[in-house]
């Protein structure tokens, strides 16, 4: 056991993965499960993931030794205001946030000095949402990245790399501007535009709408998965990580430009460089252990018309983070 109790606040598809991978490691003697929502509660508590399912947040970390908050990243600050008088003397706190910079600073002003805040995000997740979402094996293979603060104590940071690791994941270490920019690239950028090209395809019209639908197994299916994902989430994400994702935004805008003119130019041998340099990073995504993993029990049947999938990967749930 390496917590006695803990408290996860936010039980959608991450807070009830970790209750499900805390269950099936034997690592807490208690689980303390609190949701805003009552509705959230009463499916929660149908899953029996908890000893104990509450709406009271602030009651919810009493005697805890660890509390975890997994909310849409706009609400960490009332959380932390609720919470934050309550925590007990030596408690870890973390977090799953998929922003670290806005997460630490709606964070910290209610923080009480006794406690040790470890600031989290696993790099695991898929389009679904919501307590029923949530599996065990969600963090398998996957990183989780701490980002500790000058002040956070190195026993604490050591409890909860071993945390993570019992569930599978593999732990990397970095600041949070640092985590801000990478994830703003790898995660937030490919959601832009996912969403951007779905918002497209929507607003053409009917025929051609209905054609994209049809051949959607040709590209367009992927971007579809991506954007499948939870609104609000992203949403807060894009509002919490506006510099990180407006520069990067400059730098896409810029290549994109250059693209745009290699066609118009007929410029092969820009395009033949640019897409090959895009082989060779999948390749290297591919060595890194990093391409399409398949969860078995998620895995949807292909339909007829799909393509078959490439060699080094399968249909699967994607991720997000
Ligand atoms: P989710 O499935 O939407 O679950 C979030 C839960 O938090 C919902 O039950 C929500 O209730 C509840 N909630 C909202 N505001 C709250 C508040 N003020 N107090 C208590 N509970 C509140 O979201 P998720 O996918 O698990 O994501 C949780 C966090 O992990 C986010 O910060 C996200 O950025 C991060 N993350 C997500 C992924 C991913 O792929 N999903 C991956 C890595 C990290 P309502 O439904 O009633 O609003």
């Amino acid at each position: 056991m390496i917590f006695e109790q803990v408290t996860i606040i936010g039980l959608g598809l991450i807070g009830s993965s970790i209750a499900r991978a805390l269950r099936a490691h034997n690592m807490v003697r208690t689980i303390i499960a609190a949701d805003i929502s009552q509705n959230v509660c009463k499916v929660f508590q149908s899953l029996d993931l908890a000893d104990r399912v509450t709406d009271d947040l602030e009651n919810s970390v009493r005697d805890s030794d660890l509390v975890i908050i997994a909310v849409p990243v706009g609400a960490f600050e009332a959380v932390a205001r609720l919470i934050g008088p309550a925590l007990e003397p030596g408690a870890i706190l973390t977090d799953t946030g998929s922003v670290k910079c806005s997460v630490i600073s709606q964070i910290l002003p209610h923080l009480p000095d006794h406690v040790r805040f470890i600031p989290a995000h696993p790099i695991a997740g898929t389009e679904h949402s919501g307590p029923e979402a949530g599996f065990a094996e969600l963090f398998i293979g996957r990183w989780c990245i701490l980002t500790p603060l000058p002040e956070s104590d190195p026993r604490a940071v050591e409890k909860l790399t071993a945390l993570w690791t019992g569930f599978g994941a593999k732990v990397e270490i970095m600041t949070p501007e640092h985590h801000d920019i990478a994830l703003g690239i790898t995660s937030h950028l490919p959601h832009l535009i996912a969403y951007t090209i779905v918002g497209t395809a929507a607003d053409l019209e009917n025929q051609t709408r209905n054609d994209v639908i049809r051949f959607s197994a040709s590209g367009f299916r992927d971007f579809t998965r991506i954007a499948a994902s939870d609104p609000i989430m992203w949403r807060d994400i894009f509002l919490h990580n506006k510099e990180s994702v407006l520069s990067i935004l400059q730098q896409f805008n810029e290549d994109l430009t250059a693209l745009q003119r290699a066609i118009r130019d007929g410029n092969s041998a820009i395009l033949e460089e640019t897409f090959t340099r895009g082989r060779a990073i999948r390749r290297a995504v591919i060595e890194a252990g990093q391409a399409d993993y398949v969860y078995p029990e998620k895995t949807p049947a292909p339909t007829p018309d799909e393509e078959p999938p490439p060699p080094e990967s399968a249909p699967g749930t994607s991720r997000r983070s």
